[in-house]
């Protein structure tokens, strides 16, 4: 309606932006579980447990004993834009999974969410938000760490429920999530429960050890030993930018790209240089059809990947991609090579 006079324009309340910003950021009940148990990390928790009702959306509970948040921070938790993570003047030095301040507030303008926390020599507290508003502190007792607990997620946007897929489907997404983030954590201990049947969907101790053998130990816990006993280990380096991480033999190919994780920094990314790259470094030694298994980590100073392009955070950028592209082709190549080396050598002795 062309004609028609211009209407009004109107500054949102803080309610309706926070909905608006939660569509962004939460998705689905695997969406929320990401976020809380990367605060979970962030916290420097050594063990992280997650209970999900009906696939999630009736109930996340994640429970951490990281640090803990004092009860005078609550409120601000809780506020859009506020974090303890970065300071706001340097967006180039990122070491932590947040820094958007967002995730809680937005979860409380789509759910229930109550925070209880305690941090050492203080005594625990709990806070509320639903409908975008948070409620006053009260006193709770709790061993020192977080439980956040999201209730009804998306009760207030009903058109997001019915884009939600079985209860079944979206604890296998919430599982897969949590699996990635365990995947780059190997130290964390994790555990998934249903909260009706009482049964443990997923169970990863905190693996020891020096370099990569926790690392290999829970992608072996992950990925079954069956990947790890066809892998080798990654250790390469260019121009600032290090990998590691383990690849299957060309034998251990999968008929789709199922297997396929890579990190940066510690963080899971989807993302189609770092995957283009996974292929391209198998290209000679794999039939058409086929897909390599990897678990790829690059790591480099946070200045030289922007992560703050995607609201989830699922895709990143590289200063120098074709720097990056150079490492993974090349790394995969000389490790695949060796492998093949080896085993023929041994063969023939
Ligand atoms: P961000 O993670 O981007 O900082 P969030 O909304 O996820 O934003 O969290 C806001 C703040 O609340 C965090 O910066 C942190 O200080 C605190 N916080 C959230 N979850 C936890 C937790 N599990 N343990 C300790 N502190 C937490
Ligand atoms: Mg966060």
């Amino acid at each position: 309606n062309i004609s028609a006079s211009p209407a009004a324009i109107r500054q949102l309340d803080e309610a309706a932006i926070n909905r608006i910003a939660a569509g962004e950021v939460v998705e689905r009940p695997a969406s929320a579980v990401k976020e809380l148990v990367e605060n979970a990390v962030d916290a420097g928790a050594r063990r992280i447990e997650v209970v999900i009702a009906h696939g999630g959306r009736s109930l996340i509970r994640v429970t951490d004993d990281g640090c803990g948040i004092p009860e005078a921070q609550l409120p601000l938790a809780l506020a859009r834009h506020a974090t303890s993570k970065i300071d706001g003047t340097d967006l180039l030095n990122i070491r932590s999974f947040g820094f958007r301040g967002e995730a809680l507030a937005s979860l409380g303008a789509v759910g229930r969410l109550s925070v209880t926390s305690r941090v050492e020599g203080a005594e625990g507290a709990r806070i509320g938000m639903s409908g975008g508003r948070a409620e006053g502190c009260a006193p709770a007792a709790l061993d020192c760490g977080t439980v956040v607990e999201l209730r009804d997620l998306f009760y207030a946007t009903p058109a997001r429920l019915k884009f939600l897929r079985t209860d079944r489907a979206e604890a296998q997404a919430v599982a897969d999530t949590l699996r990635r983030i365990a995947m780059a954590e190997p130290r964390v201990g994790f555990t998934l429960r249903d909260d009706e049947s009482g049964r443990v969907i997923l169970r990863l101790d905190p693996e020891r050890g020096e370099g990569q053998a926790p690392l290999e130990a829970r992608l072996r816990a992950i990925l079954g030993a069956e990947f790890t006993d066809n892998a080798i280990p990654l250790e390469a380096e260019r121009e600032g930018h290090v990998l590691t991480g383990l690849a299957a033999l060309p034998t251990y190919s999968r008929g789709a790209a199922v297997q396929q994780f890579v990190f940066v920094n510690g963080r899971p990314v989807r993302d189609k240089l770092l995957t283009g790259a996974l292929k391209a470094g198998y290209s000679d030694l794999m039939h058409a059809g086929r897909h390599p298994a990897a678990a790829l980590f690059v790591t480099c100073d946070p200045a030289r990947v922007d992560v703050n392009v995607h609201p989830a955070k699922a895709e990143v950028r590289f200063r120098d991609p074709a720097s990056v592209r150079s490492l993974i082709v090349t790394g995969l190549r000389q490790a695949l090579a060796g492998a093949t080396h080896r085993s023929s050598s041994t063969n023939a002795s």
